[in-house]
């Protein structure tokens, strides 16, 4: 469905947003800026990004950001004017580098719409910012507008030894966003995302992985709906982020936190969380997460190098007690399902998941257990039963048609043994669970065919999870 843009949501729940594109030195701004920063300010836009088209608006960006606390700048020039820059111009630039609160180079890339500048003079003046940006290790903010092709072909050219950026605005097709997304690019998506007739576009932004999506304004251009045509600002971000919960099916909320955490891995702006959380939200589930420890090293689990999910941090310090575990959930009225789950295997802190679990239960909350199987050799004793009544639904990792394939993915301390403990914990937890579930995740080798009739014989669900979504 289609949010109208009556759906005005404002500070989502004092969390941090981040327009990573404005152009708030330019003159549509001059009477009121203080005004339009404190708009910004009450729809929760914590920092934002002021981008240079020119090497004087670039100049007033770097004004701009040692004036506000929260505004950043990025220098470049914008292709629209590649003819115009001399050599002189262009080490004028580059000097400003290395300035305080400039965190990318940009905008720059091609314009082949507008063709205000010979394709040539275009291309020449690209390659200078994105070896300009690799020299001096800053993320590059890509203006690309029907010149997809050339666009990858010169972003193809840098693209060894750390380049990294935006595509910001994003008007491609769907192929063209895999193409820079394989390249590590962010992709934003500015006002029009939220027009009654951009359908095509919303599509296209769905298959953008959610971890490289960035809001933007492009402020004052393209005003969100209701607001189009108007001249835009940085609070618009609220007409957007419900559009992307939407598209995503997930929560105002979680965009919010999703891409601030975004802009902080790309631009090094924003802090994220320090600590992990034992509680965390996504979309109207609550997850609890127990331990860090797992009897498993999944090839494909970014537990120790990464372990982030939807902008949470996971790695705990040190494992929760049940008071602490209790505190964290706080009032769990609002959440239509608790999730045990985590980076870490919630068996492995047993006694702790049954006390919460019962103290959740008493509230009346359906409880999902996330586990590896692995709980019965990890706790020396069949544990299914002791899980009756208190979880409603358990989802386990099959991963693996055969003992030896989840040996060699999954590296189980227990060893070959610890696939037929998982398979046998499915048939005892299936006795006394009314929801059992067995997964697997999509990544090569694996012949999900075989392992989808293990699930039937076994006379559980059977579930297929994609290799790079979490949470
Ligand atoms: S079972 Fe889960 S937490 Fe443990 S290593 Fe595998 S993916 Fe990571
Ligand atoms: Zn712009």
């Amino acid at each position: 469905m289609f949010l109208s843009g009556a759906f005005l949501v404002k500070n989502f729940n004092n969390m941090m947003i981040i327009d990573t594109h404005a152009h708030l030195d330019f003159p549509e701004y001059k009477t009121d800026l203080d005004s339009v920063l404190s708009r910004a300010r009450e729809a929760g836009v914590g920092s934002i990004i002021n981008v240079g088209t020119s090497l004087s608006t670039s100049k007033k960006c770097i004004a701009l950001a040692h004036r506000f606390e929260n505004i950043y700048a990025s220098v470049g020039i914008h292709p629209h004017g590649a003819t115009k820059v001399s050599e002189e111009t262009w080490l004028e630039l580059e000097s400003l580098i290395g300035g305080s609160k400039i965190v990318a180079v940009g905008e720059t890339g091609l314009d082949y719409y507008r063709n205000k500048s010979p394709h040539e003079d275009q291309q020449v003046l690209f390659e200078k910012h994105l070896a300009l940006a690799k020299k001096h290790d800053l993320p590059v903010i890509i203006h690309c507008r029907e010149a997809s092709e050339d666009c990858l072909k010169i972003l193809n050219k840098y693209k060894n030894g750390g380049l990294k950026g935006v595509v910001h605005c994003f008007s491609g097709t769907a192929e063209v966003a895999k193409a820079c997304l394989d390249l590590g690019m962010f992709l934003s998506f500015a006002g029009p995302i939220t027009f009654k007739n951009a359908q095509n576009l919303r599509d296209i932004a769905k298959t953008v992985p959610v971890e490289r999506l960035l809001l933007e304004t492009d402020c004052p251009f393209l005003s969100p709906h209701p607001k189009r045509g108007e001249r835009n600002e940085p609070s618009y971000l609220s007409l957007v982020i419900p559009v992307f919960a939407e598209i995503y099916g997930l929560s105002p909320e979680d965009i919010a936190r999703i891409t601030s955490f975004n802009a902080y891995a790309l631009f090094g702006i924003g802090e994220p969380e320090l600590e992990g959380k034992i509680a965390y939200a996504i979309r109207n589930s609550l997850y609890i997460n127990l331990t860090n420890r797992c009897s498993m090293e999944c090839s494909f689990c970014m537990r120790t190098t990464y372990p982030f999910v939807k902008g949470h941090n996971l790695h705990l310090k040190r494992e929760p007690t049940i008071e602490e575990v209790l505190q964290s959930i706080g009032d769990p009225g609002r959440y239509d399902e608790v999730v045990f789950c985590g980076y870490g295997e919630p068996t492995e802190r047993l006694e702790v998941l049954k006390a919460v679990a019962a103290d959740l239960k008493s509230k009346g909350k359906r409880i999902r257990l996330d586990t590896n199987g692995h709980g019965d050799i990890i706790n020396g004793r069949s544990i299914a039963n002791e899980l009756k009544g208190l979880i409603d639904t358990i989802c386990i990792s099959l991963n693996a048609e055969t003992a030896e394939k989840y040996a060699a993915i999954c590296k189980p301390v227990f060893g070959e043994k610890a696939y037929f403990a998982l398979i046998q914990f499915v048939k005892d937890a299936k006795k006394v669970i009314p929801n059992v579930q067995v997964s697997v995740v999509e990544i090569p080798g694996i012949d999900i065919k075989k392992c989808r009739e293990i699930a039937v014989e076994l006379g559980v669900d059977f579930r297929v999870r994609k290799h790079d979504v979490l949470g």
